[in-house]
């Protein structure tokens, strides 16, 4: 339908303002995403209050776990501080340890190379192809068959001696990764995957939700996500011991006694505090509601920018659902310059736009870390840019 109309528009700054501001209804300003609160939000933080349980326990902790378990599909959810504290505890329960290395995309949030740097581990780069956004598998298996070989059940890098002990798919602003590719690879290399499922709550692939393919993976409710708790986070598994662990890890450790202080290893305060748990369990129960309203308004820039010639929105891999975090137009070249000038154009129009993060290899911290070639991911570096995504904004454009 789309692809055999003549496209009008050619790639300028200006093109791109007018396409925007058509499909939000000529809505003047517009953040990248706002959270969004018309449900039992105010109810529940003030149940809180009243009751006096604010702080590190409380039944929304409880409920907020069942209904992410069950959204995600997974035997356990753990609630913790923030996304960051998620991945690094489920980096931790995957057996990482201090010295391995953890194969993860260089196109990444900096949450990813943090968590792996606080394990005591270094990242080890990897590329990313621009179908999904997420690691390029085919590439990172020939890759390994170049520098890595399985000895005694783990895989080994011959060039520096190190185990590679996990890798971290991320679902790039909630479009899912090719998992099934990405499970047989680490299969066959004897790696663990720990899913960086941060952003694609609500996702799934092959009907299956993302964070239920690794054998942990880790949710963020910061401000900017789909679901928010102020800042928050979670660990899932369908291991019911790692979810034992978890929880254990996550809370200093103690062991359950009346009135004693007694913890049996060093652990973590990184539990979430009931009253985010309280604001999570609003905002779960109108994530449908939320996702829908970001469904149609990605069809709606999908629609406008096939009239664009040189751009397109990067829309839901092949057999996958995305709940379509973060819209993203992608130039069908390189080039940083015009994507800058876009950048700027939007932002001067109010409309928030945003370049993807910094390359991780190129921050100055894991710039001396261990990477396979990324030319995919520079390429992306410079072709993508996010748009205002807010669920609101489908209510007035058309
Ligand atoms: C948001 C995010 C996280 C977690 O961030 P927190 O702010 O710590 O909750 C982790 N990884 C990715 C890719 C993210 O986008």
């Amino acid at each position: 339908m789309l692809s055999s109309a003549p496209k009008t528009n050619h790639l300028t700054p200006q093109t791109i303002v007018a396409a925007v501001r058509d499909v939000l209804g000529g809505v003047e300003r517009a953040a990248l995403h706002e959270p969004e609160f018309r449900g039992a939000e105010i109810a529940y933080v003030t149940d809180c209050i009243e009751t006096g349980w604010v702080s590190s326990v409380g039944s929304y902790v409880d409920r907020f776990e069942q209904m992410l378990a069950e959204l995600a599909g997974v035997e356990r959810a753990v609630a913790t501080v923030n996304g960051t504290a998620a991945l690094h505890i489920g980096l931790l329960l995957a057996g990482v340890e201090p010295g391995d290395e953890v194969l993860m995309p260089t196109l990444t949030f900096i949450a990813t190379a943090n968590a792996v740097s606080y394990a005591g581990a270094t990242p080890h780069f990897v590329d990313s192809e621009p179908v999904t956004l997420g690691i390029d598998v085919p590439a990172l298996d020939a890759y390994l068959g170049d520098i890595a070989e399985v000895r005694d059940d783990v895989c080994v890098n011959r060039k520096t001696g190190a185990v590679i002990r996990a890798v971290v798919p991320m679902h790039v602003f909630g479009h899912p990764t090719d998992m099934v590719a990405l499970a047989a690879l680490a299969d066959r290399w004897r790696i663990t995957v720990v899913e960086d499922a941060a952003e694609s709550l609500g996702s799934t692939l092959g009907g299956k939700p993302c964070g239920s393919f690794g054998k942990v993976a880790a949710l963020s409710f910061n401000g900017n996500k789909v679901v928010t708790t102020g800042g928050g986070g979670a660990i899932l598994t369908n291991d019911p011991e790692i979810g034992r662990l978890a929880k254990h890890l996550t809370t200093t450790a103690r062991v359950a006694h009346r009135w004693s202080f007694i913890h049996d290893r060093i652990g973590y305060n990184y539990r979430m505090p009931n009253i985010n748990a309280a604001l999570g369990c609003a905002q779960l129960e109108r994530l449908d509601d939320m996702l829908s309203r970001k469904r149609t308004l990605a069809a709606r820039y999908i629609a406008r920018f096939a009239d664009v010639a040189g751009a397109d929105i990067v829309a839901e891999p092949a057999g996958s659902q995305s709940n379509y975090w973060l819209m993203a137009m992608m130039m069908d070249e390189p080039d940083e310059a015009l994507r800058d000038a876009v950048l700027e154009a939007l932002n001067d129009q109010g409309y928030g736009a945003r370049p993807v993060w910094t390359l991780m290899h190129r921050l100055p911290m894991f710039a001396a870390c261990p990477s396979m070639p990324v030319e995919g991911a520079l390429a992306l570096e410079k072709r993508l840019i996010n748009l205002p995504s807010s669920p609101r904004l489908a209510e007035t454009g058309r």
